[in-house]
């Protein structure tokens, strides 16, 4: 059987002398692997499609044991993001990310379409660290939610009472929201988990602010510091069970200088 969808190439692994496994993110199948038959000779139509960062419009042939790359047109393999160090860090984290939560969990069409957009905006911004940063962390924190942990940050997720300017409040990775300095104070309840992190209100409306805006919201972008990047990094890490990512290292010792 043949279908139709759309692909993002998270990893390429080289097999037989000429073909490739891709490994992809579809539109409309989720995650899938792919043989790419022949695609490493010169003169492959297939060549341009089964590189990492492509995105194309395929034919697929469903065999027993994955699907065959029959043939296919590529919308756009992002190339400007290869000159800029910056954005290209952090475009393979997000297809390393991918690539790992996807075995787990279903990423829907959604999470795949806002992967795109994401890529065409690294695709043209300029080389600024703070920034690209920031975007991705809206990303990170819109993807969690996504797959179904968006954080409680409208109410206390012990009391239940309702976010109040004039509370302090902690923000709890493991119960996935907030919880307020009255609930922390009155615990006499040794089951109930309050391990959190100080989190200002203006944090929290900002949290909520990232839910509801676009990728590359400038007013919101620039709104985000280190301590909120830190902070979405560490709830993504922790529910989707994996923080050693390799492209993230690499992104660190950039970062440095090194
Ligand atoms: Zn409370």
């Amino acid at each position: 059987m043949i279908i139709e969808d759309e692909i993002l190439v998270l990893k390429e692994v080289r097999y037989n002398d000429n073909d490739k496994i891709l490994h992809t993110l579809s539109k409309n199948n989720g995650k899938i692997q792919v043989l790419s038959r022949g695609c490493r000779k010169n003169k492959s139509p297939l060549i341009n499609i089964s590189q990492i960062m492509a995105y194309s419009k395929c034919q697929l042939y469903a065999g027993r044991d994955m699907y065959i790359l029959n043939s296919g047109e590529l919308l756009d393999n992002f190339y400007n993001i290869r000159s800029n160090i910056t954005a290209f860090l952090h475009g393979t984290y997000i297809l390393e990310l991918l690539n790992y939560i996807s075995q787990e969990n279903d990423v829907d069409g959604k999470a795949y379409d806002m992967t795109i957009r994401l890529f065409q905006i690294l695709n043209f911004i300029e080389d600024n660290e703070s920034k690209i940063a920031n975007i991705i962390s809206v990303y990170e924190l819109k993807l969690i939610s996504m797959l179904g942990y968006r954080p409680q940050i409208k109410e206390c997720v012990l009391c239940g009472e309702k976010l109040n300017s004039k509370l302090s409040y902690f923000f709890n990775i493991k119960d996935g929201g907030i919880q307020c300095i009255r609930c922390i104070h009155n615990n006499n309840c040794v089951n109930i988990n309050t391990g959190g992190y100080d989190i200002s209100y203006k944090n929290i409306i900002l949290l909520n602010n990232i839910l509801m805006s676009k990728l590359d919201d400038e007013s919101i972008i620039n709104e985000i510091g280190d301590d909120m990047n830190l902070l979405i990094k560490k709830y993504l890490f922790y529910h989707i069970g994996k923080s050693d990512f390799t492209t993230l290292k690499l992104l660190n010792k950039a970062d440095k200088g090194n």
